[in-house]
């Protein structure tokens, strides 16, 4: 059965960052979608590259 979504949690903490954001969405490609921009904007990371998407989807929980 496949009824369930998970629902999966980034914190910019996770990530050492001194920074409040937190963001909640289903399944870890959606939840990248909604945090790129942030992270982007305002951490000047680029979701580009791998090294880096491998950190922040390490962070997700
Ligand atoms: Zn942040």
């Amino acid at each position: 059965m496949k009824t369930m979504k998970e629902v999966k949690t980034f914190r910019c903490k996770d990530l050492g960052l001194e920074c409040e954001y937190e963001e909640k969405a289903e399944g870890e490609n959606e939840l990248m979608k909604r945090i790129e921009g942030h992270v982007q904007t305002m951490h000047q990371m680029d979701v580009q590259q791998p090294e880096t998407q491998e950190k922040i989807r390490k962070a997700m929980k």
